[in-house]
């Protein structure tokens, strides 16, 4: 899929998450919040659910989650553009509640879609129902900061999951907040490891997740000047 193919595959599913009634959530949302970033990204962080901020603004981690998630990324020297943010649930729980199995249920084909139209080298679970999607079974203080393969049936066909606590877990707990910095430490590597296994080692070992993009884009600016 080209850059234009995705982003177009991308909007469709926003749109129809935008006006979904598929679970009881609907009802108490203000906006839906179908995730964002870029299309051509080889890393995709997915969350638990939008908060106040989030359901107001329509946009993902965008309250005080996501200023520390900004902050974690920009520990790398990344910015919250260069990868895509979503959630397992696209509507807000009332009272930010743990959202429900038949909820998430409801809303898990979106997440597939997304994935499978990104095709992510890295998948980054924040928090436990995301980890719980990726890593059945799996409890968050053994796993966060360790690696496994995705199975592709979550949509990530050939992925590495990387596994973090929830940037609001840090917010309140200085440990898990070190910790986090600690375990995103990792995820330029895990983006060349995973390069690796997806036999795209030949296109950069940059450890940046627009690298990819760039050398595309270059491509395309030297056929256009020749
Ligand atoms: N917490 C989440 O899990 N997701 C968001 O989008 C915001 C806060
Ligand atoms: Fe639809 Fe998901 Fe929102 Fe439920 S949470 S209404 S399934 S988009």
């Amino acid at each position: 899929m080209t850059e234009a193919e995705r982003r177009l595959a991308l909007e469709s599913i926003a749109a129809e998450v935008r006006d979904c009634t598929r679970c009881r959530l609907h009802e108490t949302r203000t906006k839906a919040v179908p995730g964002e970033g870029d299309p051509s990204t080889e890393v995709v962080l997915v969350g638990e659910g939008p908060g106040f901020n989030e359901d107001r603004e329509g946009r993902p981690f965008i309250g005080r989650a996501g200023d520390l998630l900004v902050k974690l990324l920009a520990s790398l020297g990344w910015r919250r553009s260069d990868v895509f943010i979503t959630n397992v649930v696209k509507c807000r729980p009332p009272e930010n509640r743990d959202p429900l199995p038949d909820e998430i249920a409801a809303c898990s084909s979106y997440l597939t879609r997304q994935l499978e139209i990104l095709d992510p080298a890295v998948v980054v679970t924040l928090g436990r129902f995301s980890m719980a999607r990726f890593l059945p079974g799996a409890k968050i203080s053994q796993v966060h900061g360790t690696i496994r393969p995705a199975d592709p049936e979550t949509g990530a066909r050939n992925a590495l999951v990387l596994a973090m606590y929830h940037p609001a877990a840090a917010l309140r707990t200085q440990a898990i907040e070190r910790e986090s910095f600690d375990d995103i430490a990792g995820l330029p590597g895990v983006l060349v490891a995973s390069r690796n296994r997806r036999g795209e080692a030949a296109v950069t070992e940059s450890p940046m997740p627009s690298a990819v993009r760039s050398v595309e884009s270059a491509d395309i600016d030297q056929l256009t000047l020749f």
